[in-house]
């Protein structure tokens, strides 16, 4: 059985990955963390997922709740997932962290501290999405620079940050096939008199409404033809079995970075 501690538990993700934990049967519920002002907190972790008791009341603070773990799930929110992975880090507890919109100098502190414990870091935890990334690499690079790359996502209206950490990544992968720098040639949204797209643009665009789950496409337009490469997402699910494998998969490796193409053999 796997000691799993999930921050960020009264939320939608950490409520799916309490759930799927149980489903899933080679996983125990060993801690369940929310921000402290959160009405969850001091109450039982499997009530608030909804699947019955677990036994388990939310606390306050990974500090507290990571030594009974050997892994850490966090889909909280980006200050909050530093100062998790910062906690994991002087508890010697291994990271899934899944919250998107964490700042470059986030990551680079991330970094530094996956010296220190086994680190997970992967803005999608979807199987889909992974082997996509390596998908739109062949694209771009076979069809080259005479094919014009737009990259749109649409999510929930709750999703607070804009675009979605996959979309940036796609956005990424696009040009480093290409040999572009992205901070050059990312475009995000048009609005206005904004004159003939340039080439070498790669434009970026969110979408927000209702409950979807997540979708995201590459448009790759030449003249006489496009290919678009979409993912869908039916439900949170596939995001939270993707923690467990990654979970699974990360249980007992060395201290390190690692994300998503480690768990499925893509590098
Ligand atoms: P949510 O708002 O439903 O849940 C986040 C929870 O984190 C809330 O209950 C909030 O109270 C809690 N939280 C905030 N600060 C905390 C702290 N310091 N300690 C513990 N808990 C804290 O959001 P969500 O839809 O579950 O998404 C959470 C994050 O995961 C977002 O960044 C989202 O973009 C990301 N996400 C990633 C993937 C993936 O595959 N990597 C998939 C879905 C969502």
């Amino acid at each position: 059985m796997i000691k799993a501690v999930v921050c960020g538990a009264a939320g939608r993700m950490g409520g799916r990955i309490i759930a799927l934990m149980k489903e899933a049967g080679d996983f125990e519920l060993a801690g369940a963390v929310e921000r402290p002002d959160h009405p969850a907190v001091g109450k039982d972790a499997g009530e608030v997922a909804g699947v019955g008791k677990a036994g388990v009341p939310i606390g306050a603070d990974l500090a507290r709740a990571a030594a009974a773990g050997q892994v850490g799930f966090d889909f909280t929110a980006p200050e909050a997932a530093l100062r998790n992975i910062e906690k994991a880090a002087q508890a010697g507890l291994a990271m899934v962290v899944g919250t998107t919109g964490m700042k470059p100098e986030a990551l680079d502190r991330a970094r530094e501290l996956a010296q220190r414990i086994p680190l997970l870091v992967a803005p999608n935890m979807s199987v889909g999405v992974n082997v996509m990334y390596t998908l739109l690499a062949q694209a771009a690079a076979r069809l080259g620079d005479e094919y014009d790359v737009e990259i749109c996502e649409i999510h929930h209206h709750f999703k607070a940050d804009a675009p979605s950490g996959t979309a940036a990544k796609m956005a990424q992968v696009v040009a480093g096939a290409l040999e572009r720098d992205l901070g050059q040639v990312g475009v995000y949204g048009r609005h206005g008199i904004v004159g003939e797209r340039q080439p070498k643009e790669i434009g970026v665009h969110a979408l927000r409404g209702g409950d979807i789950a997540g979708e995201h496409t590459a448009i790759f337009a030449g003249m006489g033809e496009r290919i678009e490469i979409t993912h869908r997402a039916h439900s949170r699910d596939n995001f939270a079995r993707g923690a467990l494998r990654a979970a699974r998969w990360l249980v007992g490796r060395p201290a390190g970075l690692y994300d998503m193409a480690d768990v499925l053999g893509l590098k």
